[in-house]
């Protein structure tokens, strides 16, 4: 397996080298909003510490962004009244990963309602900071 690269796109996030929607963030984990979500309030977590994926994170980190995911969960399905929510993690390109840093996607899911493709069309950013604030709200 690859050595994590500091220079990931969600590293950056995480240095505040690059702009993203925040939602939530604790002493060990950071959630914001995918950019191209699959659904409407589609958001990730993410452990602050660096970890490639699922096959090199240590396991207090995982079960740190494991309780940031079922907390995001829970706001998401109020915030959107959803009728459940999936969670997705991919890992290595084999296992479907584009950003090599452990995430979970959390996506709010609707009766009826298909997902989007993966890493389809980019959201209009007032949307995606509505999105965030009502996430928050929620909390
Ligand atoms: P994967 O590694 O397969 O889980 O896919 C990476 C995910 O990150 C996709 O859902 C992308 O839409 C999302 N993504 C990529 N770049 C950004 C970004 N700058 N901010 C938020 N989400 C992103």
């Amino acid at each position: 397996m690859a050595a994590y690269d500091n220079d990931n796109i969600f590293a950056k996030i995480l240095r505040g080298d690059m702009p993203c929607h925040k939602v939530y963030e604790d002493t060990e984990t950071f959630a914001f909003m995918d950019i191209m979500p699959r659904g409407e309030g589609h958001c990730l977590v993410i452990p602050k510490a660096a970890a490639r994926n699922i096959l090199d994170v240590e396991a207090n980190d995982l079960a740190s962004v494991i309780a940031t995911t079922q907390r995001l969960s829970k706001a998401v399905v109020k915030a959107f009244d959803a009728d459940g929510v999936t969670i997705h993690q991919f890992n290595e390109p084999a296992g479907g990963q584009l950003v090599y840093h452990l995430h979970f996607h959390i996506i709010p899911r609707f009766e009826g309602i298909k997902l989007k493709p993966h890493s389809g069309d980019m959201e209009d950013p007032e949307i995606l900071k509505a999105n965030a604030e009502k996430i928050r709200q929620a909390l």
